[in-house]
This record gives C-alpha cells, sequence and structure tokens, in this order.
C-alpha cells in the first residue's frame, strides 16, 4: 500500500529538538535525523541545519520529496504557519511553514505536533478506521490533538488541552508548575512536574511509589472531561510518562483506566480498549508529519 504513496518528508518541530524524515509511511521511513532547537535567538540556524539535511539525503537517496509536513511546537498560528507567542527567544512570530516551503520548493502542510500525532494514528495506528479519537502527549509538557469524524480539530486557534483544570489528587497540596495555571492538567501531569512533586524524574520513581496511583487519577481526570466532551472512539496516549517508568506501560495504563471507571460510576457505556498507547509508537509524529504532506498534495 505505502508503495503507492509520494516520498514525503516530516519535521517535528519541538521545543527541544527538531526531528526530520523521509519516506512514505509506516516502516518505510527511509532517513531520520534529529537537530536542537536553537534557544540563542536564532531560530533560522535551525532551519539551516534541516535544510541542509534534506538536500544531503535528497542526493543520497537520489530521489526528491514531494511533499513537506510539519508538526510544530505551539502555540502557533495555523492561518500563516508561524509560531505564536512563546517565550523561546526569537521563535514568536517566525514563520516556521514558509521558512521550510520556501527553501524546500514543494507543497506544505502545517498544524501542530499534537494535531499531526493524531493524523498519523488515525490514518495508520490505533485510530485506523475510527472517526474520533484523540491523541495526547504527557512529557515535558501535556498536549492533545483530535480528529472529530474524520477531520482535525482546530476551531478558534487549536486546542490546548493540557490547560484545562481538573481537581486535583493527592494530599500533599501540589501546587503545580504551570507558569499560568499552577494546578491545571500539565501543571500536575507533565514529567517535570512530577520530578517537582517527588523530587526525582518520573522514570527513577519506584514501581510502588504513591505517585503513580495519584498520577495515573490525574490524568484519569481529564481524560474523562475529554471523553465526555468529545466523545472519542479512541484515546491514545503517548509521551514519557505513560511509559509508566519503573513500573512500566501496561501497570500505568491499567491504573489509569481503573481510575476512569471509578471516576465514570457507571455512568457511561464502557469502551474496551478506550486508552491505549500509540501503535505508531515513538513515529506518531513523524508519520503524522507525513499525511500532513501526503494531504497537502490532494488540497485544491
Ligand atoms: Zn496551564
Amino acid at each position: 500500500m505505502t508503495q503507492e504513496l509520494p516520498l514525503v518528508g516530516g519535521i517535528e518541530a519541538g521545543g527541544t529538538k527538531f526531528v526530520c524524515a523521509i519516506g512514505y509511511g509506516p516502516g518505510r521511513i527511509l532517513a531520520r535525523e534529529r537537530f536542537p532547537t536553537d534557544a540563542s535567538g536564532r531560530p533560522r540556524s535551525t532551519v539551516e541545519a534541516c535544510l541542509d539535511w534534506f538536500a544531503r539525503e535528497q542526493a543520497r537517496l537520489g530521489q526528491r520529496i514531494a511533499a513537506v509536513g510539519i508538526g510544530s511546537f505551539g502555540p502557533v498560528d495555523l492561518t500563516t504557519a508561524t509560531i505564536a507567542a512563546t517565550p523561546k527567544p526569537g521563535w514568536a512570530g517566525f514563520p516556521l511553514g514558509k521558512a521550510f516551503a520556501d527553501a524546500l520548493g514543494v507543497p506544505m502542510g502545517f498544524d501542530t505536533d499534537v494535531n499531526a500525532a493524531a493524523l498519523g494514528e488515525h490514518r495508520w495506528g490505533a485510530g485506523q478506521g475510527l472517526g474520533t479519537v484523540v491523541y495526547l502527549t504527557i512529557g515535558t509538557g501535556v498536549g492533545g490533538g483530535a480528529v472529530i469524524d474524520g477531520r482535525i480539530l482546530h476551531g478558534a486557534v487549536h486546542p490546548e488541552m493540557g490547560h484545562f483544570l481538573i481537581p486535583p489528587a493527592g494530599t500533599d497540596g501540589f501546587a503545580g508548575n504551570c507558569p499560568f495555571h499552577g494546578p491545571c492538567w500539565e501543571g500536575l501531569c507533565s514529567g517535570p512536574a512530577l520530578a517537582k512533586r517527588w523530587g526525582m524524574p518520573a522514570d527513577q520513581l519506584p514501581a510502588n511509589h504513591p505517585a503513580w496511583a495519584i498520577a495515573a487519577e490525574e490524568i484519569a481526570r481529564g481524560l474523562y472531561a475529554l471523553r465526555c466532551v468529545l466523545s472519542p472512539q479512541r484515546i491514545i496516549l503517548g509521551g514519557s510518562v505513560p511509559k509508566g517508568g519503573q513500573l512500566g506501560g501496561p501497570g500505568f495504563f491499567a491504573l489509569i483506566n481503573a481510575a476512569l471507571e471509578r471516576i465514570d460510576r457507571g455512568y457511561l457505556a464502557p469502551i474496551p480498549g478506550l486508552v491505549v498507547p500509540p501503535a505508531l509508537g515513538d513515529d506518531a509524529g513523524a508519520l503524522g508529519c507525513f499525511v500532513l504532506a501526503q494531504d497537502a498534495l490532494q488540497a485544491p
């Protein structure tokens, strides 16, 4: 199937690294490389490093990409493919989409990193064949994207699922670490929030540490809100935190699912396998960018 797809480029533009890839689809990523996201006020230097790599790899492969897809850290202005307000020096207002599209000279698709991953999982992964899926990443931050009845959800800007407010669990009175909201979902559940709360990185927390049950409860409270609002057929949890550190992913997902059931109190019909890890694993973002690129070729 993937043989018939056009060769495309993908750029996962993250806050700490840009991951560039060239390929067709699942199992057919021909080249991939990562570059640090510039933090010294010179965003163009990151773009140039990526462009050099695309030039080298296209020469090595003897083929040119037909389009490029960019899944960007946010917030972004989707109408202009520009980075919006960000504390990252030099990046606010940077026209990321145009910088790549002009230099590569191919059609370009642009969305948030999490919308791209949602799209990738919807097309080829855990959301395949389903109309409405949510993709969440819980790592450095918490971010989410949604495909609703087959279409990516944008709305006025784009969803910022990490920042809604949930009732905190636990009795430690943790004040959260979101600079805007304190104990919002991200302020409670992100990797840095867990590290601040428990005094060690999440991946070092012992399997029997109470942190896991509290994190599962707080993640489930947010997921339940998403379930009530968007009615997803599947919720895909990516990022480093759902890997569960020393507890392990299966154990952590079991805690999350049990918490969801407890919160629901039998109100909604259970959906077996509602909350799952990404079927595309760590490739969800890159493959989502491929989908953005391939869809850009279909655009009128
Ligand atoms: Zn927040």
